[in-house]
């Protein structure tokens, strides 16, 4: 259960780490390629920027929001450096968008809507009410959302929350809830909360089973151990980088059940579509008529979008998203003045707009269609995203651009998500694992020295993708080959260096970090969110004890073990056998090895570590009928799966 949202909660833990001082600067080939950018794209072009100055009423006090336990929850004055001009080691366009998502403070984006930007990595807007503030998204933590409010109520009237709206199930559109509200007033029924339908679903199930793989994979994707800097990390695509702090969630009081439904909150008229399974498995937009805004949440922002995000996740759909920004611009953008979303800056101007949405529709549309056509031209996802180029009326969009999704990672994701993982070619059915191909590659390239040399000669030439494949084929088999890590870091920083994409140069960027220093030691800070764990349904507190399971351990045992919640009156029979722990809710047997009774309370404090099996026992909160030792050979089946796994390097 502590793995819960730690792919959020984890990645501000660990201090970045003092890479500049070993962090090398820009080859030559790298220096060109990143001043090609410099002359293909329209830099004179500054309307994003008027855009995300637009409305600016006050920034932050100092840059820095304080946090919990001593660390800052956010410092936007870290990101100073991005005052200058792009440097040769960060691609331009990527160092254009880093400059653009540092735009921090309140925005008004019109009549009764605000925003706080850049206190976090998502938006928070600001609606204004007849007689109260409806926010929508209140970030990713408690302390930068009141950071955010705070800042609000210096520069308008001081009004009481009326409503929250989490657009989606993602934990930067809701997980900052206790930093503007309170629950009791939220229990009380002065402060409504609303979401899409399959919300509380979604928002607890996504990252529980393998949160902990999760979290790892996130460091990659964000960046966020890294140092910050010009050979660091620079931004994340869609915001800055996660903050550190607090995750709480407020379940919904108000669902919205419909595909469209429209209304009014304290005077404010509010048509929401749901989206679903697009860019999150439950999400929804926001057209206010009245005041000719379009709140289109995470579906259309100023950057090609994942389809499927480093940390891993399902894959999501290209096809019903496009469909839906497709059914935005038909239906909305007509009585639309405004657009904004919950991350990046909005976009004036009823052509402006539609250019934008039209674009990103046709982005999607385009990854989708193209993707499955050369798939039925039998190419590979290699051979694809090889050939795949967006159209230059496309590529001439800066919102088109991969800063956190990328044309290539996302027509492998098209193709995961038609085909799955195998390309047919039965030579990649079931190739040798990892260390054991580094070994047989070595072999035959005649040793690695001799292998190492030509990859050198490589990276002399800029072949950077080459040498980096060919020095992980050496790294695989000899982790401790230095000079082998040395060439591998070198050719990922290059490559890093290079990336327009935030995602890829963060990933470049730690994997370079750990082939010289190793794999950072994981936090100790606990990160157990109680909101959470409480609200985490206890089929998934089951599935999750079945995937803690170690199969091998458990070869020959059996156990029949009935739970019985008390307070919420549940019953749980849980049965292991072959090695699988299986379970049926509300049933119950006379067989079982022993029964237990005990409160939910008891099986959530168990969970957030306050105390474990055998103190709740003693301390009578478990009553056990039966053999009580079954239950212990049962948690002692159980793994525990570790923060800091290799990832450049075979386990
Ligand atoms: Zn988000």
């Amino acid at each position: 259960m502590n793995r819960l949202f730690l792919c959020f909660a984890v990645m501000a833990l660990s201090l970045a780490a003092s890479a500049a001082e070993i962090s090398k600067s820009a080859e030559p080939a790298t220096i060109a390629a990143n001043r090609q950018v410099k002359q293909s794209l329209p830099f004179a072009d500054r309307a994003d920027f008027a855009d995300a100055d637009r409305g600016f009423i006050a920034g932050p006090a100092d840059g820095v929001i304080a946090g919990p336990a001593d660390h800052s929850a956010w410092s936007i004055k870290d990101y100073g450096f991005l005052s200058s001009e792009a440097p040769d080691s960060v691609n331009p366009s990527l160092w254009r968008q880093a400059q653009l998502n540092s735009r921090s403070g309140l925005f008004k984006v019109t009549e009764r809507i605000y925003q706080i930007r850049s206190f976090d990595v998502s938006n928070m807007t600001i609606v204004e009410g007849d007689s109260g503030l409806i926010i929508i998204d209140p970030l990713t933590v408690k302390e930068t959302s009141a950071a955010g409010l705070a800042l609000y109520f210096q520069h308008r009237p001081a009004k009481p929350v009326v409503a929250v709206i989490y657009s989606h199930s993602h934990a930067d559109h809701f997980a900052g809830v206790r930093g503007v509200v309170d629950g009791a007033d939220v229990a009380a029924g002065k402060v409504k909360i609303i979401a899409p339908k399959g919300f509380m679903e979604a928002a607890v199930q996504e990252n529980v089973l393998v949160g902990s793989a999760m979290s790892r994979r996130a460091q990659f994707q964000f960046g966020n151990i890294l140092a910050k800097g010009a050979q660091g990390q620079v931004d994340a695509g869609l915001g800055k980088t996660i903050p550190y702090g607090s995750v709480t969630l407020i379940p919904p009081t108000d669902t919205i059940e419909q595909p469209v439904e429209t209304r009014t909150i304290d005077g404010v008229e509010i048509t929401f579509m749901n989206t679903p399974n697009t860019e999150a498995p439950a999400e929804m937009i926001m057209y206010f008529p009245k005041l000719r805004a379009l709140d289109m949440a995470e579906i259309a922002t100023k950057t090609l979008h994942n389809l499927l995000p480093f940390r891993g996740a399902e894959v999501r759909n290209a096809d019903a998203w496009a469909k839906y920004l497709n059914i935005a611009l038909d239906r909305y953008v007509p009585g639309s003045d405004v657009m904004l979303a919950q991350h990046n800056w909005p976009t004036w101007g009823g052509d402006k707009i539609a250019s934008l949405l039209a674009a990103q529709r046709d982005e999607y549309r385009f990854i989708n269609d193209q993707t499955i056509r050369l798939i039925n031209h039998g190419l590979t996802p290699a051979e694809i995203a090889e050939r795949l180029h967006l159209p230059q009326s496309l590529a001439a969009e800066w919102s088109t651009h991969g800063y956190y999704g990328s044309l290539k990672h996302d027509s492998k994701a098209v193709y995961q998500r038609v085909l799955g993982w195998y390309d047919g070619n039965p030579a990649d059915l079931d190739p040798l694992p990892q260390a054991e191909t580094g070994r047989k590659f070595v072999e035959y390239m005649g040793g690695a020295d001799k292998a190492l040399r030509r990859a050198r000669a490589d990276f002399k030439k800029g072949q950077y993708r080459w040498v980096a494949q060919v020095t992980a084929q050496i790294v695989s088999a000899d982790p401790n080959n230095k000079a082998a890590r040395a060439l591998e870091a070198d050719a990922f920083e290059q490559l890093g260096y290079q990336a327009e994409a935030s995602t890829w140069r963060n990933s470049y960027l730690q994997a370079a970090q750990e082939l010289r220093d190793g794999v950072s030691p994981p936090s100790s800070i606990s990160t157990v969110s109680p909101d959470v764990v409480r609200a985490l349904p206890l089929d998934m507190f089951f599935d999750y004890l079945a995937v803690r399971l170690d199969g091998a351990k458990a070869e020959g045992k059996r156990a029949v073990i009935n739970w019985h919640f008390t307070d919420v009156k549940q019953d749980y029979l849980l049965n292991l056998d072959h090695s699988a722990l299986s379970y049926l809710a509300g049933r119950s047997s006379d067989q079982a090895d022993v029964s237990l009774s005990l409160t939910r309370a008891t099986l959530d404090q168990i969970s957030l570590k306050q105390t474990s099996f055998p103190q709740a026992m003693q301390a009578g909160l478990i009553k056990v009928e039966g053999n009580a030792g079954k239950l212990g050979e049962l948690l002692g089946l159980l793994d525990v799966f570790p923060a800091g796994f290799n990832i450049v390097t075979p386990n």
